[in-house]
């Protein structure tokens, strides 16, 4: 079978069909790796591991040289199937009936990897074979949908620690909710997670002058965190929000007051704050309304979802501008939605993300329109023209 690496669909197809559950790679790696190596990209596999952790297939690949560094980002992985039997056509069987392609990642994101190979490799052929200036990289992984420590972020360490260079990056997550052309993402919020624990003294309900009940205490508390505004959202980003998540007694009886309560919320955070000046300020919020004499705690889990920006400039315009053309919709701005491997590239270059519909992913029957594969192929390619052609070299 030859596959053409200009034809995003059969690319989707082929991937879909190479079964990369994580930690699984189900040979997408190795295809991926065929098809760059095949159109003059320089390929390298690292495989990265971690005591606890399965070993992680990666994947780096560069064509031309220097600046400017236009960089495609992705992950091969998959969540399962779930009960493959409810499936209508099978979850890597990369069926097409009518516009839709099934398969389980067709959405998420191996339609949207498929796009940016398939627009690179055509950019190159129509100009001699590679970039005739700057280069063009692919930064692929195969851990983004489980632990997520042996994937994008050890390879941009490895890349950097290479010397390569990285200026602008686009990671093709599915980013519109209904139809191709909604959404582009120009950053995200962060995410903080917070216990509370609050000690009180077990005892009989029939008498409470001898135990200590630690549940008003901990609903005071939780009441604190909620009664007002974290802030006021900013130019790019909604208001913060934090949601408490569970409240455990852990109490069976209903005779026993109980010893312990806790409680664990989540707040998604916008760029006013860092974690540490919100966990502080939660922590103040927290104690100003502390019944005197509780006896609590809150602990903070550690996090690098920061919040971050990608100022909208001259390479956001691009992409705007291509998915108009390319759509007829002129796409929002934002910074909705959970986290994503762009909060490890933002360290390294500027990022945005733009990827197929997000309706079916990590869902029975995952489906991407082939229009809609077709479509992101001519916006990718139309990015890169217009990348190569107007950024400058610094
Ligand atoms: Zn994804």
């Amino acid at each position: 079978m030859t596959l053409d690496p200009t034809d995003a669909v059969a690319l989707t197809q082929a991937l879909v069909r190479c079964p990369s559950v994580t930690p699984a790679d189900g040979g997408a790696i190795a295809l991926l790796a065929n098809v760059l190596a095949g159109a003059g990209f320089e390929v390298h596999r690292p495989v990265f591991s971690q005591p606890g952790t399965p070993d992680i297939e990666n994947l780096y690949a560069r064509i031309g040289e220097g600046a400017p560094a236009l960089v495609f980002a992705g992950h091969t992985d998959v969540v399962p199937p779930g009960d493959e039997t409810r499936w209508t056509h099978g979850p890597f069987a990369g069926a097409i009936v009518g516009d839709m392609l099934y398969g389980r990642g067709a959405v998420d994101m191996k339609g949207g990897v498929a796009a940016s190979v398939a627009a690179a490799i055509a950019y190159c052929r129509a100009h001699g074979g590679r970039p005739p200036r700057g280069s063009i990289a692919f930064l692929i992984t195969g851990d983004e949908e489980g632990p997520a420590v042996n994937g994008t972020i050890k390879l941009l360490d490895w890349a950097k620690a290479r010397g390569e260079r990285l200026d602008h990056c686009i990671l093709g997550e599915p980013t519109n909710p209904d139809a191709l052309g909604d959404m582009i993402k120009i950053g995200r919020r962060g995410s903080l997670t917070g216990r509370i624990v609050v000690e009180g003294m077990q005892g009989h309900v029939a008498y409470p002058q001898l135990a200590d009940n630690p549940i008003p205490g901990l609903v005071s508390l939780l009441a604190a965190l909620k009664a007002t505004p974290l802030d006021g959202g900013t130019s790019h980003f909604d208001p913060s929000n934090l949601e408490v998540t569970t409240v455990d007694v852990g109490n069976a009886a209903t005779n026993v007051i109980p010893a312990t309560a806790r409680a664990v919320f989540n707040v998604r955070f916008n760029d006013l704050w860092t974690p540490a000046t919100l966990a502080d300020a939660l922590r103040a919020r927290l104690a100003a309304a502390a019944p005197a004499g509780l006896r609590w705690s809150v602990t903070f889990d550690p996090t690098n979802a920061a919040a971050f920006l990608s100022e909208p400039g001259p390479f956001v315009a691009f992409m705007v501008d291509a998915v108009e053309r390319a759509t007829g919709r002129r796409p929002r701005l934002s910074t909705t939605g959970g986290t994503s491997d762009a909060r490890f590239i933002k360290d390294h270059c500027q990022v945005l993300e733009f990827g197929l519909v997000g309706q079916t992913m990590h869902q029975i029957d995952e489906c991407a329109s082939v229009t809609d594969i077709r479509q992101l192929t001519e916006i990718y390619r139309s990015v890169v023209e217009q990348y190569f052609a107007s950024m400058s070299a610094d």
